[in-house]
């Protein structure tokens, strides 16, 4: 099982908040489609044959492609991997792309099956403080388009932590989502990343900045308001309605395999991880695939178990011990279960059988708990 990811960096405006690579300028448009053909082929050997899963068209903002354009990459794809009928084939979205001519288009022309939608937030104030290139109007009528067209197997982004959201305006985000009955959710804090304006801005005291209280407090909110609805806390800022996991993400966290073509984006496939260009002009004037490629490293057995435990430990599946002790031998057994021990008396992991998961008050501290169990750091 593997998936393909494909990055385009088109966006109309820069978020405040974002640190992926992204341009503002079509100049390449035309130049990065043709690219992207040439490298679909060229690295059709990277995932050994696997059958490929999924696609995931992300960004950037994807849509912003043309339906014709997403086909073609779709067509090229099909052509020179095998992918299973009826594979989940997501696309990213901005609210503002998906008017009804749009999503007909996309409907009579692609495969397209899944949308991610970047909502953010139901409050205008809030996508101003993000700089969002849409308004609370649109992405109501975003999720309204796309029911309406029939596409039922959709995903929101919400982000909390915003100085601007208020826990009753979290609560109300929240609502929304619910009523219109989506299955999934990837909900995330607002972190400020560095270099990103939203640094620059704070740093400069031209916006508020965020509060450590606020996002614990929002996340409180979330994952309690969430289980009451019934969904499924699958991954640490992801939560789904039975029979909805995002198929694409589940393999970025259980260590399956995965291409990624465009500029800056990342592959995994056991062994190697290697990672494009993050530059337009470089992507699309490389004389062959090999030197769109940044980097290519060979994956060290610590490197590799620390990969394991930083995405199990966010998963609902958690960290097996089994597997640990079949994939890297009983020293890293031995010294996952004792890493563990003050994690589990602090009740921040629960343990059943082999298997170590993080509790309510644990997910809070998944990144701090992983590091802490890393080796070779
Ligand atoms: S739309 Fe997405 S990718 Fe583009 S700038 Fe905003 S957050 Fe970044």
């Amino acid at each position: 099982m593997a998936g393909i990811y494909i990055h385009i960096p088109f966006c109309r405006k820069k978020c405040h908040y974002c640190n992926f690579y992204t341009v503002i300028s079509h100049k390449y448009r035309n130049q990065f489609i043709s690219k992207l053909l040439q490298e679909i082929e060229s690295r059709h050997h990277y995932l050994n044959n696997q059958t490929v899963n999924t696609i995931y068209f992300g960004g950037g903002t994807p849509s912003i492609l043309e339906p014709s354009e997403i086909n073609a990459l779709i067509n090229k794809i099909k052509s020179h991997f095998t992918v299973i009928e009826n594979a989940e084939i997501t696309l990213e979205a901005n609210p503002d792309d998906l008017s009804i001519d749009y999503l007909k288009k996309l409907k009579n022309e692609t495969p397209i099956n899944r949308f991610s939608v970047g909502i953010q937030s139901f409050f205008d104030d809030d996508l101003t403080y993000l700089n969002r290139s849409h308004h609370s109007k649109q992405a109501r009528l975003a999720i309204e388009n796309a029911i309406y067209l029939g596409y039922n197997n959709m995903t929101i982004d919400l982000i909390y932590g915003i100085p601007t959201l208020t826990n009753e305006k979290w609560m109300k985000n929240l609502d929304i989502f619910f009523e219109y009955g989506l299955p999934h959710l990837s909900s995330y804090a607002l972190t400020v990343e560095p270099k990103t304006n939203l640094e620059v801005l704070i740093n400069k005291k031209k916006i508020a900045s965020t509060e450590e209280d606020q996002i614990v407090r929002h996340f409180e909110i979330l994952i309690e308001e969430i289980d009451k609805q019934g969904y499924i806390h699958y991954e640490i800022s992801n939560f789904a309605k039975e029979g909805y996991y995002s198929k694409h993400n589940s393999i970025y966290w259980l260590g399956g395999h995965y291409l990624g073509l465009g500029p800056s984006a990342h592959s995994f496939n056991g062994l190697t991880r290697q990672w494009n260009v993050k530059n337009m002009k470089q992507y699309c004037e490389a004389k062959s695939t090999d030197t769109m490629m940044l980097e290519k490293e060979i994956l060290s057995v610590d490197q590799q178990y620390n990969e394991y435990i930083m995405t199990s430990l966010r998963t609902t599946w958690g960290c097996d011990t089994e597997h640990i002790m079949n994939v890297f031998g009983m020293e890293f057994q031995i010294g996952f279960e004792e890493g563990i021990i003050p994690f589990i008396q602090q009740n921040k992991v629960r343990k059943t059988g082999n298997n170590y998961q993080l509790t309510g008050a644990g997910k809070l501290f998944a990144d701090g708990i992983a590091g802490a169990l890393f080796r070779g750091c």
